[in-house]
């Protein structure tokens, strides 16, 4: 039996094919071969998830894999009218872009993300828009970052002339970052 990854062609496969003891297989996102290899797995942001470290025999590529809860699919309706499957993924880049070289620990990104996608999923429909992912993003940003959020609010609002920018960091003046070293 062969595996369909391109490592069978080239010869450079382990032993075994396709399925072997009904473990999960995740596939290399480098060379596209099947049968990856866990080499340690430990909890991550606060047992929110599980972190895999992987390993490719036939590529020797290394990645990483989570697990992590779902409570719902999320389906998202674009404001060209087209839905996709939400991705936790394309939401994170997104975020990671817009923090990009903020001074912000990687782990509280990851809460912040974690966060997000719970908001997303009790608003308790399985359809949401790309309008409400862009308003649940920014008001986390801003409560994080000011220069975060403004990065992801020039991007997502799509500004066409700078006037409307001005008009839209005017009105951001006045909010502040939330002083979270107040009285608890
Ligand atoms: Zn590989």
């Amino acid at each position: 039996m062969a595996c369909p990854c391109p490592a069978w062609r080239r010869g450079r496969h382990g032993s075994s094919p396709l399925l072997n003891e009904g473990k999960f297989l995740m596939r290399c996102p480098f060379c596209g071969h099947i049968d990856t290899q866990v080499k340690d797995s430990r909890p991550a942001e606060d047992h929110v998830a599980i972190r895999r470290r992987r390993f490719c025999p036939a590529c020797g590529g290394r990645f990483t894999t989570y697990e992590r809860v779902q409570l719902r699919d999320l389906v998202v309706l674009k404001s060209n009218g087209r839905r996709e499957d939400f991705d936790r993924e394309k939401l994170e880049r997104s975020i990671r872009i817009a923090m990009r070289k903020r001074p912000i620990e990687p782990e509280r990104i990851d809460q912040m993300v974690t966060g997000i996608v719970r908001r997303l999923e009790s608003l308790g429909e399985s359809e949401i828009t790309s309008r409400q992912i862009g308003q649940i993003v920014m008001e986390a940003l801003a409560r994080i970052d000011t220069v975060a959020y403004v990065r992801f609010a020039s991007v997502y609002m799509n500004f066409q002339a700078v006037g409307d920018f001005d008009r839209f960091m005017a009105e951001l003046r006045p909010q502040e970052i939330p002083d979270e070293t107040g009285p608890s």
